[in-house]
């Protein structure tokens, strides 16, 4: 069962014997990508009668059912030159069903999808960023592994691109691709724009190089420091140095920077497609926040795609998949993303403790903690993932990312306790993404008890019963023994938090989650209230408006020095709350001044931490 199933994996990224190839083409005129419509005409190879058509559902990665169908227009289905009457199936939304007549071994298949969502986009007057399965229509089969496709895009005029797909022919604004196979066309997106950079990470000489392909707002935004080069260039050394080989043929780095289009990142088996600010190499606030985006991508290229959770590999894109593993998939990676950030110098020891000190005080003030084991935020994915940000710390959303941070810390400071230094969760890295060699992308699943099996491998101990005990517990506290053990312990004072500080900065937000227990915006606006926190005490929840604080107009400074004078004066702070038509006076018993966590050295404890973030070259 183990083989055959491996085996089927394995061959989605391989060859088929050509007699059993379905064969497929894509056009995509992208010269309206500035107003967010991209237009898409298929061929599809068909058979006549009855067949059913699917658009993308379930998006690797995304690990969930967000294939934008309701963005998806204008869908008109041609046979031999005649319009053929279409049906979408009455439960799934994904489905289309047609009739294909005689004569003819093709469908032809034209729509357009609008990449704007009301609150995000994916292109603007600009760049943009093309994900294949947006623009992509295929026949339900139950696989996709035998479909090859041939992809084409026409570009706005003058822009550039950048992708780890191979261009078999340019010509003016077009470009075209060499054909491949449906899963590797959704697993390598395409960024572009007008103003565009490319630069060449690997050593000369690399015969597996790694490339960074810029687009951007403005040229400014391209222009990249010596120093942030030499992080990202020694990012490449430092993960080929932990996990010992790489699983792909090249590596292409794809990095938006605008604030018109979505800020995030998606891994792929070859390349990764990061968004971020247009100011990420300007501003040093930007710059701390996502210090570890790249990093944290180019980690999925072994954790997540080359190795997957059994559950999460699927045979083509309208099988539900299954999160339950994701505290691996994302939690580790987040681990190690945000380790690579430091020691490839892209954060300074100190920012990289003031982050992992805010990640732990956030999960340490979860009432969701009470009810909702971690567990359960990496099988509810589906549906955690993006939930409002009301009552956060009551719904607990996608905390398999930063608690799997605290906990993959832990295991890597209870190895590096057990063997005396002689193993870290490098060994691990090695053993479980590793391998004998360098391989073409692969997907090699796995499961619970492979992991296990793994840690063990490196140091013998219950990890089984470790790990259970910190997905399943309904513990009130954060498990912060990575930090403990790493000799540094969690503390609040009245400075602010580095990574706080530029979060309110690019954010224009003010958080106040450990002193009042308010996340506000710069309107006055509450975003959230934490449960049991003075604010929440005093009758204030998220949708309401703060409108002035002890009587005067609310700003962030007011409410800031109204805090600080709360220490000494003994006053409750009044707070004046808008709520839909209504005002209301809170009156808020709190006087504990501003609170922000830190870590501090524990006198006497070896400095771990200091360790895990030391680079692993030189
Ligand atoms: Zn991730």
């Amino acid at each position: 069962m183990k083989k055959l199933c491996l085996l089927t994996v394995v061959l989605i990224w391989t060859s088929f014997s050509a007699a059993q190839y379905t064969n497929e083409t894509v056009s995509v005129d992208a010269t309206d990508a500035p107003r967010n419509i991209l237009h898409s005409t298929l061929n599809i190879q068909a058979v006549p009668g009855p067949m059913t058509l699917v658009y993308p559902k379930w998006i690797p990665g995304n690990h969930r059912p967000t294939g934008p169908i309701q963005n998806m227009v204008g869908l008109h289905i041609k046979a031999g030159g005649k319009e053929l009457e279409w049906q979408r199936d009455l439960v799934d939304m994904y489905a289309f069903q047609i009739t294909v007549p005689d004569g003819v071994n093709q469908v032809e298949v034209s729509f357009d999808t609008i990449t704007w969502n009301g609150k995000s986009s994916a292109s603007s007057s600009q760049v943009m960023d093309l994900n294949w399965n947006q623009v992509i229509m295929y026949p339900s089969t139950g696989s996709i592994g035998d479909v090859l496709i041939t992809a084409s895009v026409r570009l706005p005029e003058g822009w550039k691109f950048g992708t780890s797909l191979e261009p078999a022919q340019k010509s003016g604004n077009s470009v075209n691709f060499s054909q491949v196979a449906m899963m590797e066309l959704v697993d390598s997106p395409l960024i572009a724009g007008s103003h565009y950079r490319q630069i060449q990470l690997s050593k000369p000489g690399d015969p597996l190089p790694n490339v960074l392909d810029m687009v951007a707002e403005s040229e400014a935004a391209l222009q990249i420091s010596d120093k942030d080069l030499a992080s990202y260039k020694k990012l490449v050394e430092e993960a080929v140095k932990l996990f010992g080989v790489r699983h792909y043929d090249k590596y292409h780095f794809l990095l938006t920077l605008s604030n018109e289009t979505a800020h995030h990142g998606l891994e792929h088996h070859q390349s990764s497609d990061n968004g971020s600010a247009e100011e990420l190499f300007s501003d040093p606030d930007w710059h701390n926040l996502d210090a570890d985006l790249l990093p944290h991508e180019f980690v999925h290229s072994w954790n997540g795609k080359f190795k997957r959770p059994r559950d999460l590999i699927t045979l083509d894109f309208q099988k539900p998949m299954k999160g339950d593993l994701l505290w691996v998939y994302e939690g580790l990676t987040d681990y190690l993303g945000d380790i690579l950030s430091a020691r490839t110098g892209l954060r300074s020891p100190e920012q990289w403790r003031e982050n992992a000190a805010y990640t732990a005080a956030m999960l340490d003030h979860r009432a969701g903690r009470a009810w909702r084991p971690l567990q359960d935020t990496a099988t509810s994915v589906q549906i955690s993932f993006n939930a409002s940000a009301q009552w956060g710390d009551w719904r607990r959303g996608a905390d398999y990312y930063p608690e799997g941070f605290l906990i993959w810390l832990e295991i890597d400071t209870m190895v590096r306790q057990q063997t005396k230094g002689q193993k870290t969760l490098n060994d691990f890295c090695r053993a479980f993404f590793g391998g004998p060699g360098d391989t073409p992308p692969m997907i090699f699943p796995y499961n619970f008890d492979d992991v296990v099996k793994a840690l063990n491998g490196v140091a013998p101990y219950d990890w089984a019963k470790m790990l259970r005990e910190r997905l399943d517990a309904k513990a009130a506290h954060a498990p912060l023994g990575g930090l403990e053990n790493g000799g540094w312990k969690l503390v609040y004072t009245d400075q602010e938090n580095t990574t706080m500080s530029a979060r309110r900065k690019t954010g224009e937000t003010l958080d106040l989650t450990f002193s009042l227990g308010l996340h506000l915006a710069k309107d006055g606006s509450v975003i959230d209230v934490i449960h049991d926190s003075p604010a929440y005490k005093a009758g204030v929840g998220p949708g309401m408006k703060v409108i002035a604080v002890n009587g005067r107009k609310y700003s962030k400074d007011i409410i800031r020095t109204a805090l600080r004078t709360g220490v000494t004066d003994k006053q409750p702070m009044a707070l004046l709350v808008e709520n839909a038509e209504y005002y209301t006076t809170y009156s808020v018993d709190y006087h504990g001044g501003e609170k922000f966590p830190h870590l501090v050295r524990v006198d006497g404890k070896p400095d771990l931490l200091g360790e895990i973030i030391k680079p692993l070259t030189q």
